[in-house]
């Protein structure tokens, strides 16, 4: 199998499930060292951060709430530490707490700006002084259709991701002259415990909006983070690439 991340090291965010654990798996398939980073799943994360290990891979789980500043730069920074280096950074924890907008409680808007938007935020900061001094590096961010079209329910959840949008666009201007891409990865409707909870009209609706007429996969978004990261993307920056069956053309 061809390994185009052979040699690398990336910090992948939110790592502990979902598509963050597929997300490192991959990374970890195709060569990369992993710094695995989570908050409440922090035990999944060591224990993906073990089958790594059992690949042959560097890897090494970090507890960190994204949205905090300080927690940022020392998971960088351990990540630098124990792996060597790092290449390759995937800002992917998020959280949903949806209502419509004139029951959003305070507390539901902040709690998702803070993880979704600052977290991206605190991480692509940390990493910046890194990838820049090396002039190289790479950066992808996870946003969702849902900040590109809105979506009932998730004011709180469209304005974060529409946030990552522009933060990844201005981003990959700041960072560009330094060797630096910046892209984004803007899922649809995929399979995971965030997902599971949802009520079946909701899932049924997803499924029918989509071309592919099916939810999509985790690995479906790992494939398309691992390209972004490989030298195969190196002319691409400050791009937006939907992976969602469809779901919003
Ligand atoms: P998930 O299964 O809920 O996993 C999210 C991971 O992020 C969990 O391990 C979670 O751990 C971690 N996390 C949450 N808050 C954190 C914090 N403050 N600090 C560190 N880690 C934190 O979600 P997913 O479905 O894989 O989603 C991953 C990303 O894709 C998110 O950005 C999401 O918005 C985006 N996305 C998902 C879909 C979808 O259909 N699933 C669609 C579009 C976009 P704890 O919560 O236990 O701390």
């Amino acid at each position: 199998m061809k390994r185009d991340l052979a040699g690398q090291a990336t910090l992948v965010t939110g790592a502990g499930r979902g598509i963050g654990a597929a997300i490192a798996r991959e990374l970890a398939l195709q060569g990369s060292d992993v710094a695995l980073v989570d908050l409440g799943a922090f035990d999944d994360a060591e224990r993906v951060a073990e089958e790594l290990r059992a690949l042959g891979r560097q890897a090494v789980a970090l507890r960190a709430d994204v949205s905090d500043f300080a927690a940022a730069e020392h998971a960088v920074a351990e990540a630098v530490g124990t792996l060597g280096k790092l290449d390759g950074l995937v800002c992917n924890a998020g959280i949903t707490r949806d209502a419509v907008s004139w029951k959003m409680t305070e507390a539901a808007w902040d709690a998702v700006l803070d993880v979704n938007l600052k977290g991206c935020f605190a991480f692509c900061r940390a990493a910046a002084p890194v990838f820049r001094g090396q002039r190289r590096g790479s950066i992808v961010t996870i946003a969702s259709i849902n900040g590109m079209r809105g979506k009932f329910g998730q004011s709180n959840y469209a304005a974060s991701k529409a946030g990552v949008i522009g933060l990844t666009k201005a981003l990959a201007r700041e960072l560009g002259p330094s060797g630096v891409n910046v892209n984004c990865v803007a899922p649809g409707f995929i399979r995971t415990e965030m997902t599971a909870s949802l009520p079946p009209a909701v899932v049924e609706r997803a499924v029918e909006e989509s071309a592919l007429g099916r939810l999509g996969e985790t690995d479906e978004v790992a494939a398309v983070v691992a390209f972004l990261l490989s030298d195969r993307a190196r002319y691409i920056t400050g791009e937006i690439i939907k992976v969602d069956g469809g779901q919003y053309i």
